[in-house]
């Protein structure tokens, strides 16, 4: 089968540092892959380096085996591939409804548009209820919420989580996974990008670590969690 995402040789940079030294990674249709990795390690220059939001310094990006390699981030996005930023970054200032219906700007026909506000609203049901407060005015749990709702009004082919359940109290990190495991049963492809190393590699098919910018072991989700050098550094010990 041909992979939705492959990514060979990723190089990225910020200025003269070198964050990110060469990666390949791969993210099968219909799969959940997550990248898990110390603070520092360059997960999230990774997601924004695919989402067009960095230049790659080298190497190559495939989408559907299309070259989208320092591709504008709106032609990323409008292929399909959608970013929930680290910390969120909902637009504070302007209502929950409003969000959502930035997230589904491009979706030319009105009935879809409708019908994917609603599914998205019957996923979240505390953005129902909230549709015209302030998006600032959220607690952490309802602006995750809200990002992904708006993410997923464009009806991602491949969804960037990064770090979605950071920050969280501990209920809304059980929702956030529940979610995720939700959207991974209707077929949705996943790449995460998590500190909670365990419920990641828990619901994730694949997964890749990312040490110093580099991927230093990659195997199938319960393999890596077995992993003895993985338990000591990313699941405490145990
Ligand atoms: P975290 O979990 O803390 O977000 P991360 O794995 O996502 O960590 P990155 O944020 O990708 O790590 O950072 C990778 C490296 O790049 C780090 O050494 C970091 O200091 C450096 N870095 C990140 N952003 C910038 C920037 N805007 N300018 C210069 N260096 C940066």
């Amino acid at each position: 089968m041909t992979n939705l995402l492959d990514v060979s040789g990723l190089r990225l940079d910020y200025g003269r540092t070198m964050a990110v030294k060469g990666i390949d990674l791969a993210v099968p249709p219909g799969s959940v892959v997550c990248l898990i990795g110390a603070n520092g390690a360059g997960k999230t220059t990774t997601m924004r380096g695919l989402s067009g939001l960095l230049r790659a310094a080298g190497g190559t990006v495939r989408f559907e085996g299309t070259d989208i390699t320092n591709a504008p981030a709106h032609r990323i996005a409008r292929l399909g591939i959608r970013q929930v930023p680290e910390g969120r970054q909902v637009f504070a200032e302007m209502t929950v409804d409003e969000n959502l219906r930035l997230g589904g700007l491009q979706v030319p026909n009105p009935q879809e548009f409708r019908n994917r506000r609603e599914r998205v609203l019957a996923r979240f049901p505390r953005l129902q209820e909230r549709l015209t407060q302030q998006a600032g005015l959220l607690s952490g749990g309802e602006q995750q919420m809200l990002a992904l709702g708006r993410a997923l009004m464009g009806a991602p082919r491949l969804l960037l989580l990064d770090e979605p359940s950071m920050g969280l109290a501990p209920l809304f990190v059980e929702e956030i996974f529940r979610i995720i495991a939700d959207l991974k049963r209707e077929g949705t492809t996943i790449l995460l990008v998590e500190q909670n190393a365990q419920a990641a590699l828990e619901i994730a098919d694949y997964a890749y670590v990312l040490e110093s910018g580099r991927i230093t072991l990659h195997g199938p989700g319960a393999q890596i969690a077995d992993d003895p050098k993985v338990v000591a550094a990313y699941l405490g010990g145990h």
